[in-house]
């Protein structure tokens, strides 16, 4: 591990509430590969009730049932709003997985009718058609720009982008956003919402590099990524599309 290249700072918000399937792993992902080429990961994990300090070269949010949607909404909204928004305006990049995919967009309303506000980072809605109809759960591959992205979703909320949002990729099994539209995730600027969970980076190592590059281009444009041995990753990542049912 060499350490003479750039610093990286991640924002964690709220790990303790939104961290299901591993979500956590994503934070590691990134802590891994920037040390193995020396960039220095600096994270800060914020706590529900945190401020952010200071600016942040990445955000990382995961996922999280409706009840710990809640007060990540609360943090989110009266605390970390402005910050994150500005942070974002000035290139910063983001990883926003499930819940809290759907918090970076307008608004959540939630499985109880409960509306939820999100920070509009993507121009996108989701609601929750109550307990009664199934949820979307399963093994995903998508099409991501000719590579494929692999994960697992488990959520009840339907995401509907609006017209000026773009999506991250197309469903080629599972249900993406909606389960209707072929969609999944969404696009804004650096930003990257998905419902992948996994976590998603360790088994898409070319979806995490593009993150740290997103995050390092203001600071370090001309920093470049060496190549790394990802044959376990791949490995991972071909699993994870077999489960899936495709080859
Ligand atoms: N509570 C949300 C839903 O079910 C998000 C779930 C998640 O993050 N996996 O739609």
């Amino acid at each position: 591990m060499k350490a003479s290249g750039p610093v990286l700072r991640i924002a964690y918000l709220y790990p303790d509430l939104m961290n299901l399937y591993a979500d956590r792993g994503n934070v590691t992902c990134l802590e891994r590969r920037c040390a193995w080429r020396g960039v220095t990961p600096m994270v800060q994990h914020l706590e529900w009730n945190d401020r952010l300090t200071g600016t942040a070269d990445l955000y990382v949010i995961g996922g999280g049932q409706d009840r710990q949607q809640q007060l990540a909404s609360q943090g989110l909204t009266t605390s970390n709003a402005d910050q994150i928004l500005s942070g974002l305006g000035d290139g910063a990049a983001m990883l926003a997985v499930c819940g809290g995919y759907q918090l970076m967009a307008h608004r959540y309303r939630a499985a109880d009718g409960a509306e939820l506000a999100g920070l509009g980072v993507f121009d996108a809605e989701t609601v929750h058609p109550g307990a009664d109809v199934p949820r979307c759960i399963g093994n995903v591959v998508c099409d991501w720009n000719g590579s494929r992205l692999v994960g697992f979703e488990n959520h009840g909320g339907r995401t509907f982008l609006g017209s000026s949002a773009m999506p991250l990729a197309r469903v080629l099994r599972g249900h993406g956003n909606n389960a209707e539209d072929g969609t999944e995730g969404a696009v804004a600027g650096n930003a990257i919402g998905t419902y992948l969970h996994g976590s998603v980076l360790p088994k898409n190592p070319h979806l995490a590099d593009q993150l740290i590059r997103m995050a390092l281009a203001r600071s370090a444009p001309d920093f470049e990524l060496a190549p790394l041995d990802d044959a376990a990753e791949w490995a991972a990542h071909q699993a994870a599309v077999r489960a899936a049912g495709l080859r």
